[in-house]
């Protein structure tokens, strides 16, 4: 009791009085808003992946728990796989190479999406493999990864049609494709996929990476040697006993938060954002540890004014595709380490030693090349770019994927696997044939319009230009380790 009363706020009894009040009052933007307004307000500023993840993910009222109209004209933005059934098409061929190279296994093969939209693309692939019988017959099950509830209605009425049931299971959802007489499992995480070191997956991510929460820092200048270091706990900045020496001597990563805008919320005043970003005060424990999990990070830290943006989530899949694919080395009992305090790993992260490794991952997104990303947190509504922070669960919010930190990650994860790319769409597509496809298809068609159509569709796919996707959006493959010595199509093979 006493405990809570001496530890009440400081805060002047009329600035808090004022401020509840206008915040009482207020017209948020969205419901989403005023609950994280309500959090901001108790726990301090937010990370900007903890306000992605709600934004995007929130059960009740995020952007794609709760709409249904994302893609295409009468949603926020277009795909690949929306734009044409050629782009589901390749990525269907792909597979079926990748499947013949590693010596047709006859079983055990099955399909992994991550975050499948509308269901389009594996919708366009099942279509495809049809025509590859032995394939589409060694495959066992199709697995998609998906956290909203009202996507997941959608995928199920696109694979197995409107009367099919979907019924619950311990991990998740599942029902039976239309396609291939084969179940379709539903989870909410990559972490509830059963390991099996028998199956073979091939695992696809389009436009899924970008939606995964990020986190941002700025490098800031060492600190005079006399001033105190302050570290951030739950209840505010402290500062350390021990005047800082060492620490003070380089400059330290400090994380860009979510806060909420004096303007909007305690003085009302009209067209101000809701919510900013803001340079944390003090260190806190993610900014000590994130930017420390790779060596790419570190050259910058020493560069004050540096920043860096970085998705612990991003990796964690990344890796989970490559121990699916690559299993792990069956490690050292780590009790028998020698002279290390190796930890009993968490049993969600244990993998099955797989003999041969087998199957692949093919990773579809916008980002960079090898750079690290900045400022590329964005908001996309209706078609048009708007603040990523304005109304929160309204718009989608995403970032540019760090394809060299997915490789980092998988290639940490297992000796088993390899990667390849990224590689630009535009080539990508070209190397798997889309000209050749796309021209079959014209053949087929006498309507003016529709001919036009897609001649435009397969323009976008592939221009390098402003207005194209090939040059923005990459390709990264993972495959089995094989030495480097055989490129899958696409990235250097041939079809
Ligand atoms: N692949 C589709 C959809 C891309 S949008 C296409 O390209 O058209 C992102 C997809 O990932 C949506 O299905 C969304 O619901 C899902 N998603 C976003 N964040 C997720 C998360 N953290 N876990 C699981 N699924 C997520």
């Amino acid at each position: 009791m006493h405990l809570t009363r001496r530890y009440q706020p400081q805060l002047p009894i009329s600035r808090a009085l004022r401020w509840s009040s206008t915040f009482d009052k207020r017209q948020w933007s969205t419901p989403l808003a005023r609950t994280l307004a309500d959090a901001i307000k108790v726990t301090g500023p937010i990370s900007i992946a903890a306000f992605m993840r709600q934004v995007l993910t929130s059960p009740e009222l995020g952007y794609y728990t709760t709409r249904t109209e994302v893609f295409g004209e009468k949603g926020d933005f277009i795909t690949s796989p929306e734009i044409s059934q050629v782009f589901g098409e390749l990525v269907g061929i792909w597979t079926v190479a990748e499947w013949i190279a590693q010596g047709r296994r006859k079983h055990n093969v099955q399909l992994v999406e991550v975050g499948p939209g509308k269901g389009t693309l594996m919708d366009d692939m099942l279509r495809t493999f049809r025509n590859f019988k032995s394939f589409a017959s060694s495959i066992e099950a199709i697995y998609l990864v998906e956290a909203s509830a009202a996507l997941r209605e959608i995928q199920k009425q696109r694979l197995c049609g409107d009367d099919a049931v979907m019924e619950e299971t311990d991990i998740g959802h599942k029902s039976i494709s239309k396609h291939l007489n084969i179940p379709v499992i539903w989870v909410e995480d990559i972490r509830l996929l059963p390991h099996d070191a028998e199956k073979t997956p091939f695992i696809f991510a389009h436009e899924f990476f970008d939606a995964l929460p990020i986190h941002a820092f700025e490098s800031v200048p060492p600190m005079p040697k006399d001033k105190v270091q302050e570290i951030m706990t739950p209840t505010g900045p402290t500062k350390l006993h021990e005047p800082a020496k060492k620490v003070s001597s380089s400059p330290e990563w400090r994380e860009l938060v979510v806060t909420l805008n004096p303007k909007a919320v305690e003085e009302d005043i009209d067209g101000e954002p809701e919510f900013k970003l803001t340079l944390a005060k003090a260190s806190t424990p993610t900014s000590l540890v994130i930017p420390e999990i790779s060596d790419r990070y570190k050259a910058l830290k020493s560069r004050a004014g540096s920043t860096i943006e970085v998705s612990p989530e991003s990796r964690i899949y990344a890796a989970q595709f490559a121990r699916l694919i690559g299993g792990v080395a069956s490690p050292p009992p780590y009790n028998q380490v020698a002279g290390a305090s190796r930890k009993a790993p968490h049993p969600s992260m244990i993998a099955p030693v797989k003999r041969v490794p087998s199957g692949a991952a093919l990773i579809m997104d916008y980002g960079t090349m090898s750079t690290i990303p900045i400022n590329s947190l964005r908001g996309i509504r209706e078609h048009r770019a708007v603040p990523p922070l304005s109304s929160p669960g309204q718009v989608d919010v995403s970032a540019d994927v760090d394809f060299t930190a997915l490789a980092e990650a998988a290639i940490d994860a297992s000796e088993g696997i390899e990667v390849h790319g990224p590689v630009e769409q535009g080539d990508f597509l070209q190397m798997m044939g889309i000209a050749e496809r796309m021209h079959q298809l014209l053949r087929g068609i006498s309507d003016g319009e529709k001919k036009k159509n897609l001649e435009s569709a397969w323009r976008r796919l592939i221009e390098k230009g402003p207005n194209g996707m090939g040059r923005i959006y990459k390709v990264m493959a993972i495959i089995p380790e094989n030495g480097g010595k055989r490129p899958p199509v696409g990235f250097g093979g041939r079809l």
